[in-house]
């Protein structure tokens, strides 16, 4: 389909204009940006969108997420990392998902994502304990039907996870040790895996991609970070991973390494353009050093940060390192919407708390291209999308500037980062097609979709209770290793006031 927007206020965020507004026209073919321009005239049977008082700009990417949250939004508070992960990821596992709910879990976060301008998604997906191409097909299946750009994994570890913890084998009692089983993932099991990924569901509809993923550092044996290292080079994908999300992790690299999980990987040689980082919080000089001369990306995951208290993420030395900074929602138990918006006005203000050094905070326009461009290349498919530009794939918003939200205007970026909750949106294009006009959805049937949510999600959720009860044994144990890991001085904090803050109480649990 081709259509034209005529004179809106284009937010290019790359190349001409860049983060500077400017009235123009912008046409769309063949799922392409074809031209833009002030003087621009609508090509025959072009379907025309008037753009006076609209706002378009490039679809957001969320860099991190993970899909298999989706039905958790709302259901925790108030617990560190390592802690909260005993519930969302249980290490005595339950029951694993079935097909259909699989297949809405995702398609109803990719719904969200799209009615909220996010035209990529980065799914780090994580399905325990074995790695099956069906399944996988399955999550694939849905982000298609959603018509949404997505860049997918299987994330693994191929550790127990007992040895992905620091003083985990001193706290936990061996009767309890031995219930944790061993990870059934092997290096050659993963790459065969991988492999067939790439054979038949990687480029999926034009939109749909696979990345590699390993856990994090300390959760696989370094032959395999270095054989995923490898595939993903060799395919041109992602490596995705998390390093030094929490204070807790950045002990791990001593009690394992004795060094910093970021000198760990830069040692094992995989730290390079294609490697993105969730998180990175924790890193020290030397660290940011390595990341910027390896040129890898981060994702900047600020609220999922702050709703598991692992404190701010040094956002912008990052920037000056060189790095690539995008930005994620992280799963929806630890951000609880799919709202990049959300996101973009958490960053402009989270970092204000971390410095009185006012002039070294981050800015609107810095903030809109890490959700745009920034995350595109997280994905390694900024020659694709993330901004408005000649030739590339049609993903673009089209915003009423008629609101609340805009009214009165004056800096449309910061209206964007401060203003805007993604209720402004009237229309997405993905890859020139249309997905949402007037506000819904038209890839899927949204209300049948919620409707079926509703009244199938509830039994499932029951069922994941009771495995929460069961893996609620090991919570002193690990409250025991919090607290012993950020009780240490390790020479950087990103926690803002006094340490330590350990008042030796349990948290409330009514
Ligand atoms: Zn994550």
């Amino acid at each position: 389909m081709t259509i034209f927007i005529r004179n809106a206020t284009l937010l290019t965020l790359e190349g001409e204009g860049g983060t500077e507004p400017f009235v123009g026209s912008l046409l769309v073919r063949d799922g392409r940006i074809a031209a833009i321009g002030p003087d621009l005239v609508p090509p025959e049977g072009a379907r025309v969108i008037d753009g006076r008082d609209r706002l378009v700009m490039p679809g957001l990417v969320n860099s991190h997420l993970h899909s298999g949250e989706t039905f958790f939004k709302g259901r925790y508070e108030h617990m560190p990392l390592e802690i909260w992960m005993l519930y969302a990821y249980p290490i005595l596992m339950g029951p694993r998902i079935p097909e259909r709910l699989l297949y809405l879990r995702t398609l109803l976060g990719a719904m969200e994502s799209l009615k909220n301008g996010v035209t990529t998604m980065v799914d780090d997906w994580f399905d325990p304990p074995t790695q099956e191409l069906d399944r996988l097909a399955t999550v694939f299946t849905a982000y298609e039907h959603a018509g949404i750009r997505a860049t997918v994994s299987n994330c693994v570890m191929d550790k127990n996870v007992l040895d992905t913890l620091p003083f985990a084998r001193e706290l936990v009692p061996p009767g309890l040790q031995a219930e944790v089983e061993d990870s059934s993932v092997t290096v050659d099991g993963y790459m065969d895996y991988c492999k067939a990924v790439f054979d038949s569901l990687h480029g999926r509809a034009g939109r749909v991609n696979f990345m590699v993923s390993a856990s994090a550092p300390q959760r696989v044996t370094v032959e395999f970070m270095q054989a995923c290292s490898e595939l993903a080079v060799a395919r041109g994908v992602p490596l995705h991973t998390h390093i030094l999300e929490t204070k807790t992790q950045a002990v791990t690299g001593q009690e394992f390494y004795g060094k910093t999980l970021i000198r760990h990987m830069h040692n094992i040689g995989v730290l390079h353009p294609g490697v993105t980082i969730a998180h990175s919080i924790w890193v020290t000089d030397d660290d940011i050093a390595l990341m910027g001369a390896a040129d890898v990306s981060v994702a900047h995951n600020c609220i999922s940060n702050q709703k598991l208290g692992a404190g701010v993420a040094p956002v912008r030395r990052l920037l000056d390192a060189g790095v690539n900074v995008g930005l994620g929602t992280d799963g929806l138990c630890s951000n609880d919407t799919a709202r990049i918006f959300d996101v973009m006005r958490a960053a402009g203000l989270i970092h204000g708390i971390a410095t009185p050094d006012h002039g070294r905070l981050v800015s609107s326009r810095e903030i809109l291209k890490a959700a745009t461009i920034g995350g595109a290349r997280t994905a390694l498919r900024h020659r694709e999308t993330g901004s408005l530009t000649v030739g590339k794939a049609a993903d673009l918003l089209v915003l009423r500037m008629t609101g609340f939200n805009w009214t009165p205007l004056n800096d449309v970026c910061h209206h964007l980062v401060y203003c805007e909750n993604g209720s402004s949106i009237e229309t997405v294009l993905v890859a020139g097609e249309v997905v949402v006009e007037n506000g819904r959805l038209l890839t899927v049937d949204e209300d049948a979709i919620l409707a079926e949510v509703r009244e199938t999600v509830p039994a499932w959720l029951e069922q994941h209770r009771l495995v929460e009860d069961r893996n609620r044994v090991f919570e002193p144990f690990f409250a025991e290793m919090h607290r012993r890991a950020t009780i240490q001085d390790i020479g950087i904090n990103r926690y803002q006031g006094d340490l330590p803050l350990w008042t030796g109480q349990n948290r409330p649990t009514a």
